[in-house]
């Protein structure tokens, strides 16, 4: 069917104002550093080929990916062992490659543009695998006061925002505090996480949560404790489901 003359013309305006912007600020790859060659975002086809996609062989609860072929649900071991608080926990990709390296930009060097590219991915994710229509609010794993006036944002909050717009549905950011700073988990063991980050978190009004269904959004999900502990809470405020999404799976 032929598109009415009014759209045809908007997109080629588009177009031709991005193709302008192109050309005064060429958009560089998060990769590879070169002119990217798609109508938008900072990643070139050559780099976002390169993702490591999740498959459909992963952990029902908590995503991880089976290196085996499945055909049942089934819990992972870590899962069956110490259950997460949360119901079900999908991410895009695999982080590694040029995922780790957005994400490494995006998190720790100011990279605040690439808010856009990784929310696109997170949207994916999440209409792949949630029932988005019920999702009632979008709650980002908050950050330390400390932390956040450290970096200047809270990385999951960017993230959550740019989602939630996508999903239309309201990004409620404060519910949740953080009321202690945790040490970095990055050499930690799943058990010495799940005690780092124990009553690291509280909910501040839980009339907001009660009975309704939260999608949890944070960049990288590495054993899950932080989301699980989130996710705890929401569920003693009353949440009645909790669902968490992130970027890349560590
Ligand atoms: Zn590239
Ligand atoms: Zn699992």
């Amino acid at each position: 069917m032929q598109r009415p003359v009014v759209t045809t013309l908007l997109a080629d305006a588009t177009a031709a104002a991005v193709a302008v912007l192109d050309l005064a600020f060429p958009r560089h790859c998060a990769g590879c550093g070169r002119t990217v060659d798609r109508p938008q975002g900072h990643l070139c086809w050559e780099c976002f080929r390169t993702i490591e996609w999740r498959g459909t062989a992963v952990c029902q609860r908590c995503g991880l990916l089976i290196e085996a072929r499945v055909t049942h649900a089934f819990d992972c071991h870590a899962c069956q062992e110490h259950p997460p608080a949360f119901d079900r926990a999908r991410s895009a990709g695999r982080f590694a490659g040029v995922l780790r390296e957005m994400l490494h930009q995006f998190k720790y060097g100011g990279a605040t543009w690439l808010c856009a590219d990784l929310a696109e991915l997170l949207h994916g994710c999440v209409l792949a695998h949630f029932a988005a229509a019920e999702v009632d609010m979008v709650v980002p794993v908050p950050l330390h006061t400390q932390k956040q006036r450290e970096r200047g944002y809270n990385q999951a909050a960017l993230l959550a925002a740019a989602l939630a717009r996508r999903l239309q549905r309201p990004c409620v950011a404060d519910v949740l505090a953080r009321t202690r700073a945790t040490p970095t988990q990055t050499h930690l063991h799943a058990n010495q996480r799940r005690q780092n980050v124990r009553q690291a978190f509280a909910v501040r009004s839980p009339a907001w949560v009660r009975g309704r269904t939260a999608l949890v959004i944070d960049d990288v999900m590495t054993t899950g404790a932080t989301i699980s502990e989130v996710s705890a809470n929401l569920k003693r405020a009353g949440a009645w489901r909790v669902w968490a999404a992130t970027v890349a799976r560590g």
